[in-house]
């Protein structure tokens, strides 16, 4: 294996807060971010979606891209909005093996997990196919799910894996996503009656992978399923990708 020896000195030499992770600059504020990039980053707060937790203009129960869908998820909860310079902090985790990124989205998924999702019985994610664990080497939603399960001490449990491998998504819309996810997952062996289960993930784009994962664990008897992003895209953000 190809040692990463600008990983590791990260990783295991220096402190994460020296420098602020997103302007790289030195930062002696005690945090992972200096102040100025701090102000600039996009925290979903009140203005969200009380379903989706996607950002909306103003607070709303349920948000336009909800009513007709997500019908099988109970409740979702990003940390950010998918903007600068979020977006790139993700992209530099889910490609670039900037895994250490993992420690600072974790401390805020605690807070969520506290205030939303208090009553989880276990932790799960997203399978990732065979094809992208060998060109990337890791599944993002497992490293986020494992490192929050660690911290929190709920158990985390591998509910399905990916057994159809499914085309780039980014151009298709919710319905097409969904169409083309079907018979993508196969179940584990999992007893999911009247559990409530927390789906982790880097990003809720339209919410067809979460959905279908919800629909498979409430065939078999789920109670609640609830996700937790790190960020989600608004919809009108989602209506560019397409
Ligand atoms: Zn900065
Ligand atoms: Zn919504």
């Amino acid at each position: 294996m190809k040692i990463n020896f600008k990983k590791v000195l990260r990783d295991n030499l220096f402190n994460l807060k020296w420098r602020c992770n997103i302007c790289d600059e030195e930062n002696f504020n005690g945090d992972y971010f200096c102040d100025e990039c701090k102000n600039k980053l996009p925290i979903l707060k009140e203005n969200k979606c009380g379903h989706c937790g996607r950002l909306t203009a103003y607070s709303v129960d349920f948000c336009d891209s909800c009513i007709e869908k997500n019908v099988f998820i109970d409740n979702a909860r990003s940390i950010f909005a998918y903007e600068e310079p979020i977006d790139n902090l993700i992209k530099a985790f889910k490609y670039k093996e900037r895994l250490y990124l993992t420690d600072i989205f974790c401390d805020l998924f605690i807070e969520i997990y506290l205030t939303n999702f208090s009553d989880t019985d276990f932790i799960t994610y997203v399978p990732a196919s065979e094809k992208s664990l060998k060109e990337r080497g890791y599944n993002q939603s497992l490293v986020l799910a494992k490192a929050l399960s660690e911290r929190i001490g709920i158990s985390i449990v591998k509910t399905a894996i990916k057994t159809k491998e499914t085309p780039r998504q980014a151009t298709l819309n919710f319905n097409e996503r969904l169409e083309n996810l079907k018979g993508a997952f196969e179940l584990e062996k999992v007893d999911f009656k009247g559990k409530n289960i927390l789906l982790v993930d880097d990003v809720l784009t339209t919410g067809s992978t979460v959905e279908t994962l919800a629909k498979l664990f409430k065939k078999k008897g789920a109670n609640k399923v609830y996700v937790l992003t790190v960020a989600s895209v608004s919809k009108i953000k989602f209506k560019d990708l397409k």
